[in-house]
């Protein structure tokens, strides 16, 4: 492999351009119009436009991508996560046109990739999964209702990113939840086929990082605790699960190994589970690199998407390294946290990233960026490693202090209070940590950015200049130098 295309943007595009720029190999970007100023593209030696800011006519355009990489000659293609990542025919048509995909073979991926057909493989391999049915017929939903007890919930064959899912309180909101599922389910994801679960109500995410070679070789990399989300989507994940039992790390290890050994499985992926007392299930496979893939890296020392080049390039697996520590990984989003966390556009005024032993910060921000609100709203993912839990978590809590972002809303502050929460120090983990502990949560007055501005006003009011009059009309007006009237560290209160 000597060329590499990137079929992604933003932070994980400049994660796979490093490692593939580290084993020599020359990487090619690809932008949509809504990043054609990103900063990943100068990382890259060379970048080709692939289209319109639509998600459809850019990074989920297969006819534009593979004419790129033609164009640019390269040898592979990788995907990163999220957008053509898990479609199999993009996989097939990657191969077909004589590029190495990244990836699993689209067959394992088809296989794991329906969450179905996974389910059915998983029971085969004698892995366990969540009570359930396979189809979503609404006589024997009644009489899984009625052996199971509800909630139960509906779910998306096809489903991703948490979404298509419905939770039934009670068996006659059951035929309803079945129809609105089913036209959301095709309308997301041009496939209406459901299928029913047993609703854990307050279990635990835990997952296995996965990775096998073209000759037979499969091991697991430890696993990873994602239990707190929101909307079902992940934002804090560490490694290893604090507290989890070493027999039932084990059983899940070998489960998952017999299951994507069943599917054929090469490359890196992942086995979802949801953990409920004693009893672990299958939830899901994911057929790629997981966006949460650095606290793994963190506490084995290693780099995943080098492993995931050399072994689509032919090279055998080594033996894992043996692991060390805690490695605790947080998402922060672009959005308005102090009004219902909607996502938000803007541009990067200031920006100062945090550094120091054991820190790591993955993103694509840098100042003068523009953050459009096309895509995916996730801005950076900041990770602390510690020889401990403690320790990785104290030193996250001091990255995520010194983290400081203008121009553009972001969720710094919240995952900070998550944090430093007693519940969390606590190890009291479920998928409903944040409905549990943090509903109706709102940003403290004072944080950094106030203590920032009020620097600056102090040192605006010593030379007199009169900043009140903004020099632009408000509505494009997004500097903070242009708000300062909101803004009232020491005033009023
Ligand atoms: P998606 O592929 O849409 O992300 P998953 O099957 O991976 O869907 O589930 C995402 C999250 O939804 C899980 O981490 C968990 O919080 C919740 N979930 C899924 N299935 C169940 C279930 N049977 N009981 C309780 N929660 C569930």
């Amino acid at each position: 492999m000597r060329k590499l295309l990137v079929a992604n943007r933003g932070e994980i595009a400049l994660r796979i351009i490093r490692s593939a720029r580290a084993l020599g190999i020359a990487t090619v970007a690809v932008y949509s119009d809504a990043d054609a100023g990103a900063t990943y593209l100068a990382a890259a030696d060379d970048a080709i436009r692939i289209g319109a800011p639509e998600a459809a006519a850019s990074y989920l355009n297969s006819d534009a991508i593979l004419a790129a990489a033609r164009a640019a000659g390269v040898d592979a293609i990788h995907p990163g996560y999220g957008f053509l990542s898990e479609r199999p025919q993009f996989a097939r048509a990657v191969a077909e046109s004589g590029f190495t995909f990244v990836g699993p073979p689209a067959a394992a991926m088809a296989t794991l990739g329906n969450k179905v057909a996974a389910r059915r493989l998983a029971v085969q391999s004698g892995v366990p999964v969540v009570p359930g049915l396979d189809v979503a017929d609404p006589t024997a939903a009644r009489r899984l209702g009625a052996a199971v007890g509800y909630p139960l919930l509906v779910k998306a064959a096809a489903g991703g990113g948490g979404r298509g899912m419905r939770v039934v309180k009670a068996e006659r909101e059951l035929d309803g939840a079945l129809e609105a599922a089913a036209r959301e389910a095709q309308a997301a994801f041009g496939d209406g086929r459901l299928f029913l679960e047993k609703y854990l109500a307050r279990s635990r995410h835990i997952e296995v990082q996965v990775i096998g070679d073209q000759f037979g070789k499969l091991v697991t990399l430890g696993e990873r605790d994602c239990s707190i989300q929101r909307r079902h989507q992940k934002i804090i994940e560490e490694s290893p699960a604090p507290g989890l039992d070493a027999a039932m790390r084990t059983q899940m290890a070998e489960a998952a190994i017999r299951l994507f050994r069943a599917a054929g499985y090469v490359n890196a992926g992942t086995a979802e589970f949801l953990v409920d007392g004693d009893s672990f299930y299958f939830l899901e496979a994911n057929t790629r690199l997981q966006v949460e893939h650095p606290v793994t890296e963190m506490r084995f020392g290693c780099d995943l998407v080098a492993e995931q080049l050399r072994i689509a390039d032919g090279e055998a697996l080594a033996d894992p390294p043996t692991p060390a520590g805690h490695a605790i990984e947080c998402r922060i989003y672009a959005e308005d946290a102090e009004r219902g966390f909607h996502p938000v556009a803007g541009r990067v005024e200031y920006l100062n990233l945090p550094a120091g032993p054991g820190i790591r910060i993955d993103t694509h921000l840098a100042t003068g960026l523009e953050i459009s609100t096309w895509y995916d709203g996730m801005v950076a993912k900041l990770i602390a490693w510690g020889a401990d839990r403690a320790q990785a978590r104290t030193r996250l809590l001091g990255a995520l202090a010194e983290f400081s972002l203008l121009g553009v809303g972001h969720t710094a502050a919240f995952l900070y209070d998550i944090i430093a929460s007693k519940p969390f120090g606590d190890i009291d983990l479920s998928t409903h940590f944040i409905d549990e502990f943090f509903t109706g949560w709102r940003p403290a007055e004072t944080d950094l950015e106030t203590a920032l501005i009020g620097c600056l006003l102090a040192a605006d009011a010593a030379t007199n200049v009169d900043r009140t009059t903004p020099s632009r009309a408000p509505a494009e007006s997004r500097s903070p130098w242009e708000r300062l009237p909101r803004f009232e560290p020491w005033g009023g209160r």
